[in-house]
């Protein structure tokens, strides 16, 4: 999946409330219906907690009188939580007494809404949460996006690769990486110029999107390096993608040097079946076959099967 893909997502950010009366779901239900939102409601504070990191709302309102496990708990633990650390929550209570607002505020509340509430002050409030939260979300959305392709950027993979890994590993499901790093690009700069470089570096980051399949992770690993994630993919049919894109780079006719073919060489590891391997090792044995293209004379492909012998696909 690409940036500009994921930026596409429209639909409404959920909203998860979670109180004890019934009374109060109601009534915002009725009252936020009109609200660009997804309302979700859950009755205790277990419930809410386990909800969350799947639902992964844009905004929680809490309640913080209920039985068993109360608001303040709740908040406590979203708040240590990593997937819900960062989640907005704006706290809903009968309780008025400064104390307890110092203690939601302090605890990470963003708001403190007073009950009986005003429909229409709440309403404003939620819209005001939500408008913060959609910053924040593109904001850090835009952290992991590479300025000069607007593919993901490193910080992206790292955090992605380890939950693939993870995954795959989990269900015993075909994943494959591949590293692609440009051919004697330094000369590209010194003969042509930076732009000339940046314009290769770009087309490269073009054509990799753009034969990549949705559901595989694009991302510039930093200078003139890329990386994919192929999921439900395994070494062979990575293989296949690679290729393609390793012949359509050394066909490319580029602009500012017409005469001067760009290739790049391309190491891959993959896995068909179940993986044993922690991501780190797994992205160091699709480095060193990327080191092994080089070696054996760049533009071509060195792929292996993490559980099989390497083999050298000589492809030029
Ligand atoms: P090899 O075939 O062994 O990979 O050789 P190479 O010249 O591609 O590798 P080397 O690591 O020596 O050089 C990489 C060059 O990439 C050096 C650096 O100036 C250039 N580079 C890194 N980032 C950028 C960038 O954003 N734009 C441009 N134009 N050049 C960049
Ligand atoms: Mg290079
Ligand atoms: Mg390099």
């Amino acid at each position: 999946m690409l940036p500009s893909e994921y930026q596409d997502d429209s639909s409404p950010p959920n909203v998860l409330l979670i109180d004890d009366s019934v009374d109060v779901h109601r009534v915002l239900r009725a009252r936020l219906r009109t609200e660009p939102l997804e309302l979700v409601c859950v009755s205790t504070g277990a419930e809410g907690l386990e909800r969350a990191p799947d639902l992964m709302p844009a905004l929680i309102l809490l309640d913080l009188s209920m039985p068993k496990m109360d608001g303040f708990e709740v908040l406590r633990r979203l708040k240590d939580a990593p997937a819900t650390v960062n989640t907005p929550v704006i706290v809903l209570s009968g309780l008025t007494s400064t104390h307890d607002k110092v203690t939601a505020f302090d605890l990470g509340a963003m708001d403190f809404v007073t009950k009986p509430f005003e429909v229409n002050e709440l309403k404003v409030r939620v819209r005001s949460a939500l408008r913060l939260s959609s910053l924040v979300s593109m904001l850090s959305q835009r952290a992991q996006i590479d300025g000069l392709t607007g593919l993901w950027n490193r910080a992206h993979f790292d955090s992605r690769w380890q939950e693939f890994v993870s995954s795959a590993t989990r269900h015993s499901r075909p994943l494959s990486l591949a590293v692609i790093d440009l051919d004697r690009f330094k000369s590209i700069n010194d003969s042509f110029g930076h732009p000339a470089g940046d314009e290769v570096i770009q087309g490269l980051a073009r054509l990799v999107g753009g034969t990549a399949r949705s559901s595989d992770i694009c991302c510039r690993f930093g200078g003139e390096e890329f990386c994919v994630i192929l999921p439900d993919t395994g070494p062979d049919d990575a293989q296949v993608l690679c290729e393609r894109i390793r012949t359509r780079l050394e066909e490319v006719r580029w602009p500012r040097h017409p005469e001067r073919q760009v290739t790049c060489s391309i190491g891959i590891a993959g896995v068909t079946g179940s993986a044993a391997m922690t991501p780190q090792a797994w992205l160091e044995a699709a480095d060193r076959n990327l080191y092994q293209a080089k070696e054996g004379g760049r533009n071509r492909i060195v792929v292996s099967d993490l559980s099989g012998p390497v083999q050298l696909a000589d492809a030029s």
